[in-house]
């Protein structure tokens, strides 16, 4: 090898997350450190207990609801910081609210760890801006070729049809509480709708936050307590551990909806008894994965957590050297 060192060779990937040796610090650890990078507020990336956090401040806002106040710093999108010898930035993802990718610059290297992202509208947070980088660090959650996600707005039509088509019912629909009921409510707004939404106690906090954020999200009642006459023809939004718990049971007749990319597959919509799946995901699909990598043209594309394999075929038939990371602890809280 002589001087001619391996691409990279200043970060190293471990089961609990990557590690940026020369600013000794963690993207993204699922265990506490003494500093960490964090690309976005899912439990999976963003755990509490870190000694210092570094993020962007709407991320910073997020593990202080979650977490406590942390000790850290806010590094706005478009801002670069220095750490230790690499220069920093946070580039918008365009899966949650404050979510970022992290560019790493040290010696002349550009490395771009994606967190996770994806490609279309998402009327709650900035678009994803490609990053030309020597080393994209990509998520694979939906890496295979069977995952094409469609349109959203035509999946929020489906809702409002059957909504409108059953009435004295209501539509209970199972949604992460960070970024997907969020992103659900507002695309029921751009569809025009203008009715109250109800939503779990559970929901209610991150709700709030997001308006306090900037993200206006219309007329939101709580679902608990509520007769259930004021229920009837009305959308209801919780988490997915939700849909099918005692606290449903006091719902009229509720249609049982879930907004995930895991959706698609029929299997997981009848796991749970899901009569009305909905393709929302806030993930690349396969077709935004592969024209990500395109775009950025990268010189290596490493893979974390999803479907590597086939990823990795499609990287070497388009002559880019890829890797497979085996991280670890990377749930999907956030499908
Ligand atoms: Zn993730
Ligand atoms: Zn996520």
């Amino acid at each position: 090898m002589g001087d001619m060192a391996r691409l990279g060779s200043w970060i190293e990937p471990f089961p609990e997350g990557i590690y940026v040796k020369p600013a000794d610090a963690w993207v993204d650890p699922s265990r506490p450190k003494d500093r960490a990078l964090i690309t976005h507020g899912h439990a999976d990336h963003a755990r509490g207990g870190h000694g210092e956090v570094w993020a962007t401040p709407e991320t910073l806002a997020i593990m202080d609801a979650r977490y406590g106040e942390q000790r850290g710093a806010q590094v706005g999108y478009g801002e670069t910081v220095r750490i230790g010898e690499v220069d920093v930035s946070f580039v918008p993802a365009g899966h949650v609210l404050g979510s970022a990718q992290i560019l790493l610059e040290h010696r002349g290297e550009r490395v771009v760890v994606s967190g996770d992202y994806k490609r279309r509208d998402d009327p709650t947070c900035p678009p994803f801006v490609v990053t030309p980088c020597d080393i994209f660090i990509s998520e694979a959650t939906f890496g295979l070729p069977v995952f094409r996600h469609p349109d959203t707005g035509s999946e929020i039509d489906r809702l409002l049809h059957r909504l409108r088509a059953e009435p004295g019912r209501c539509v209970l629909v199972g949604a992460y509480a960070l970024g997907k009921a969020q992103r659900v409510i507002m695309e029921l707004r751009a569809r025009g709708y203008g009715e109250p939404i109800y939503i779990h106690g559970a929901l209610e906090r991150l709700c709030r936050l997001y308006e306090e954020l900037g993200v206006p999200l219309g007329e939101l009642r709580p679902a608990t307590g509520v007769p259930k006459a004021e229920l009837q023809d009305k959308i209801i939004l919780c988490p997915p551990g939700a849909l099918n718990d005692r606290w449903s049971r006091r719902l009229p007749d509720p249609i049982t909806a879930m907004a995930s990319g895991w959706m698609r597959i029929r299997q997981r919509a009848r796991q749970r008894n899901v009569e009305l799946p909905l393709v929302i995901s806030d993930h690349a699909d396969w077709d935004e994965l592969t024209r990500t990598i395109r775009e950025v043209a990268p010189k290596e594309v490493w893979i974390t957590h999803g479907r590597e394999d086939a990823l990795m075929h499609w990287c070497q038939l388009h002559q880019i050297k890829a890797r497979e990371l085996n991280l670890v602890g990377y749930e999907d809280e956030d499908d």
